[in-house]
């Protein structure tokens, strides 16, 4: 009662200290603010970024495996004899790094023959590369490989979750355990990403719109911002980047746009006008010369 009484005491002496100086001062203080409103503000220079400012840029990125020589097509190293192939295994590929057919998936070059069906829940179709002798299944590489449960039924639970279900919810509905569904939904996940970056290379646009908005995620305490990257013609969804709003987020939306893109490429770039843009973007794409 008296701690309130004293904050009552000083919350009214404040009050009226205030208004004395409104009372003896305000015209020159409206006068000094008028003053403070109308001078020219000075314009905040941002300065150009490199690529050394990339932490993205500068973490050590494996390329992809170039062939300096195209390789003779498997049909015409072959002997003429034996059965044509009667089935198709255009966009398998052999996964045996010291295989001249190492990652070709076209099936007029690659040395795919199919090497019979396993599998006890369902057929699943083997493969082996006449080239090297690589036998594997056709499931490898994929988020169904070594699944026990049937593809059809796997299917139906990550569906459910894509439109929303919980993980909880899934698991009574589908009476699968908690830790499966979100393993299955993890795995969809990475795949889903390495197919993006497979097929969305070397595109090209010439206007590009980045954005950043933010969100709550469920289970998720803090609030998460979602950063976009989308071709303004196609509206296709090149980039995306999950978590803060820091300099090193911006850095990894626009490294990512970069991957996206033809090497030369150089889009119109329109976004909310948040620095961290101007920086990424200066990072990534053009050189600044700084003239003495
Ligand atoms: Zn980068
Ligand atoms: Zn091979």
């Amino acid at each position: 009662m008296r701690n309130k009484t004293h904050w009552l005491e000083w919350g009214l002496i404040a009050g009226l200290g205030a208004e004395v100086i409104r009372l003896h001062y305000g015209k020159q203080l409206r006068r000094w603010w008028e003053e403070w409103k109308q001078k020219p503000k000075r314009k905040r220079h941002l300065h150009p970024r490199t690529p050394e400012d990339c932490p993205f840029c500068q973490a050590y990125e494996p390329a992809c495996p170039t062939r300096s020589s195209p390789v003779r097509p498997w049909r015409e190293v072959k002997s003429r004899a034996g059965r044509p192939k009667t089935y198709d295994s255009e966009g398998y590929w052999c996964d045996n790094p010291a295989c001249e057919y190492y990652g070709i998936t076209e099936a007029g070059i690659h040395a795919l023959v199919s090497d019979g069906w396993r599998g006890k829940a369902e057929r699943i179709r083997r493969w082996r590369c006449a080239a090297c002798g690589n036998r594997f299944s056709a499931w490898r590489h994929t988020p169904l490989y070594r699944l026990k449960t049937p593809s059809r039924r796997v299917a139906e639970v990550m569906t459910a979750m894509a439109e929303g279900v919980d993980t909880a919810a899934g698991s009574r509905i589908f009476n699968h355990h908690p830790n499966t569904i979100t393993r299955w939904v993890q795995r969809g996940g990475q795949h889903g990403q390495r197919l993006h970056e497979h097929f969305f290379r070397q595109i090209r646009s010439g206007h590009f719109q980045v954005d950043e908005l933010v969100t709550k995620v469920r289970h998720h305490p803090k609030r998460v911002w979602v950063w976009t990257g989308i071709d303004a013609e196609t509206k296709v969804l090149l980039a995306l980047h999950l978590g803060r709003r820091t300099r090193e987020d911006g850095h990894a939306l626009v490294h990512e746009v970069k991957q996206r893109l033809t090497p030369e490429q150089l889009p119109v770039f329109s976004s909310d006008g948040f620095q961290q843009y101007f920086y990424a973007l200066t990072a990534h794409f053009g050189h600044f010369i700084i003239e003495p």
